[in-house]
């Protein structure tokens, strides 16, 4: 089993975290804020998608899918929620992509 996967591991880890974020700076040649963490995405081959989420699934400001590799933003929140609700999601397909395709991955 992958580490990220057993329960121990959910807590946070910042090492993990700190990391991964360095990697990006230096993919980006990012030195300075701000950041844009959709173009981060589409870097990382990761589409987003802004989209309509309907009935009640109409709260929901977005999701990432493993399967497509994409991140779903709701289309109808502000823009700096939608850069918040993406750099989240990016967080997921980054940190613990195998976890997101597992059952333990709720939208
Ligand atoms: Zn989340």
């Amino acid at each position: 089993m992958n580490a990220l996967l057993k329960p121990e591991n959910f807590k946070p880890n910042y090492s993990l975290v700190k990391r991964e974020v360095s990697k990006i700076h230096d993919q980006f040649s990012i030195e300075d804020p701000p950041v844009n963490p959709a173009e981060i995405a589409e870097g990382l081959g990761i589409d987003v998608r802004f989209v309509e989420f309907t009935g009640e699934h109409s709260k929901i400001s977005g999701f990432y899918d493993p399967e497509d590799n994409t991140i779903y933003v709701n289309k109808h929140e502000f823009p700096l929620r939608q850069t918040f609700t993406i750099a989240h999601e990016l967080g997921h397909a980054v940190l613990h992509r195998e976890w997101a395709r597992g059952d333990g991955y709720r939208v």
